[in-house]
């Protein structure tokens, strides 16, 4: 058994909940620890709708003209009858959205999201990240916890945030809890080439912004990010 000496944070999980909790606590000026089991940390999931709430923690955090690079920018939001195939209704992500939210919405690939924060991450001395570490054990001691991982090395903190998915271990250990219940409503999501969409009318969808040249795609972009960003405080 290997004993790691005492951190004050320790996080389980290292996808974009964990992460972003690391960035955040980093911004403090605090040391932060994150064990993620997976051998890496990568995403394997699709796409992610971001609005304007989780634009604004991202700009909190420092990484959202980073995040802007990789994201894509809805025209409309369109609820679709999945039987007859027709428009329910729809939200126009336009001018006006974004005179009233101030930020945009986005969608964009969860890995790009997460490389995002994993490169933040890596550049901030203040976060240590480690991963083929999994917690399969915690313990309460007097002003702190200890975790055990399932290779035997133990880690001693002032404080665990289990950060670690739907399938909490942590939680379960805090927590009288039972398994998610399943709705028997499935969502299947994935990915094609923005060429292989077809531009059925009413649909036409997406827009980027090119950062690099400072103007705009040629592809309408009604929902463009304003020069600057709001200054939060
Ligand atoms: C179909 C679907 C669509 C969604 N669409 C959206 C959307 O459009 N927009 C949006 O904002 N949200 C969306 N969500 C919700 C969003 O995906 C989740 O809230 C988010 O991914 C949760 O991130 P997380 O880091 O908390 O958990 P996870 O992404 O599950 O990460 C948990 C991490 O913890 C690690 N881990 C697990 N157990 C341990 C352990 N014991 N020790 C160490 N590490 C461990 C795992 O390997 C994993 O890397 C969607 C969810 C679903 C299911």
């Amino acid at each position: 058994m290997t004993r790691s000496s005492r951190i004050p944070l320790l996080i389980a999980g290292g996808g974009i909940g964990g992460l972003a909790t690391a960035l955040a606590v980093s911004r403090t000026g605090r040391p932060v620890h994150v064990l993620e089991r997976a051998p890496d940390f990568t995403e394997l999931g699709a796409g992610l709708q971001l609005a304007p709430n989780a634009l604004r923690v991202f700009q909190r955090l420092g990484i959202l003209e980073e995040i802007d690079k990789h994201a894509f920018y809805p025209r409309r939001l369109v609820m679709m009858d999945m039987l007859a195939g027709e428009e329910i209704t729809s939200l126009e992500l336009g001018a006006r959205f974004l005179a009233h939210y101030k930020f945009p919405y986005w969608v964009m690939h969860r890995g790009d999201l997460l490389n995002v924060e994993v490169a933040a991450c890596r550049a901030s001395n203040l976060i240590t990240l480690e991963s083929n570490k999994e917690i399969v054990e915690i313990e309460d001691l007097p002003g702190g916890v200890r975790a055990t991982c399932s290779d035997g090395s133990v880690y001693e903190c002032d404080a665990l945030v289990g950060a670690d998915g739907l399938h909490s271990t942590i939680r379960k250990m805090i927590t009288i809890d039972n398994a998610p219940v399943c709705s028997e409503y499935v969502a299947y999501r994935g990915t094609a080439p923005i060429g292989q969409i077809p531009q059925r009318p009413g649909l036409d969808t997406t827009a980027r912004r090119n950062r690099a040249s400072g103007t705009k795609s040629t592809r309408r972009c009604t929902n463009c990010p304003p020069a600057e960003w709001p200054t939060m405080s």
